[in-house]
């Protein structure tokens, strides 16, 4: 039986870095979502689709196949083919992810995918749904977040080192923006599971916030004796 650990959390809260390195420390599989979501605002923007109109993006979605693949124990995002982890990590996909995550037909569309990762591996699932919707009966849930300031400034950092020129207020902006989107969404809204531990990292560095998240599991499989399955 494999091992499922749910992370969700709001835009920039430092879900995937730490859920990187705690899966590498732990030896499970990191699998981000959101770069799903971001696959099929890729494509429907390639096609000139808007991504705000639920039946032009549902009627795209026969014609995708995305496919999570695990290359050096990093995850590569795949669209018909086509390696698209690096092209997906722009502002505009980042806004366009938040607009299609809000359709159904693609949230129906994308949990089988996800459902089945989660079955064949030990893995550390990050997301906005993964513990109130994709896995319900994850062995352990956390909520990551920190303040819109401090994750807006974290998320302007990253930009300008890749050698993006973008202003923090439109970086806070966009912040602002995605959180609504996700929280306020019919479908599958973010929210903290019942069952979920909440773990800030406003105060904390990445180094303080993994090791804390790496603590959570090592706790949670040595007291439900996953760990010598
Ligand atoms: O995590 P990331 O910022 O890459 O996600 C991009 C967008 O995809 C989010 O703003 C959110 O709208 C959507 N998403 C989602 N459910 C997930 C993961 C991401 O709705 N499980």
């Amino acid at each position: 039986m494999s091992v499922n650990i749910a992370i969700d959390g709001p835009a920039g809260a430092g879900k995937s870095t730490i859920a990187k390195a705690a899966a590498k420390a732990v030896g499970f599989i990191y699998v981000d979502t959101g770069a799903l979501y971001r696959s099929i605002a890729y494509y429907a923007i390639s096609k000139g689709t808007n991504v705000s109109d639920p039946q032009a993006v549902a009627s795209l979605l026969p014609r995708i196949t995305p496919e999570l693949k695990f290359i050096d124990g990093s995850q590569h995002v795949f669209v018909n083919g086509e390696d698209v982890s690096d092209k997906i990590r722009t502002p505009e996909i980042s806004m366009g992810a938040s607009a299609v995550s809000a359709i159904p037909a693609v949230r129906d569309f994308l949990f089988d995918l996800q459902k089945k990762i989660a079955s064949e591996n030990n893995v550390i699932m990050d997301g906005r749904d993964i513990g109130t919707v994709v896995l319900p009966d994850a062995d352990l849930k956390i909520f990551l977040t920190a303040s819109a300031e401090e994750r807006a400034r974290r998320r302007h950092a990253e930009l300008t080192e890749k050698g993006e020129c973008v202003d923090f207020d439109s970086v806070l902006a966009d912040v602002n923006q995605r959180d609504y989107n996700d929280s306020h969404r019919e479908i599958a809204p973010l929210k903290q599971a019942e069952d979920a531990v909440l773990c800030d990292t406003t105060e904390l560095d990445l180094g303080q916030a993994t090791e804390k998240v790496i603590a959570l599991i090592n706790e949670t499989t040595k007291t439900k004796g996953l760990d010598d399955k």
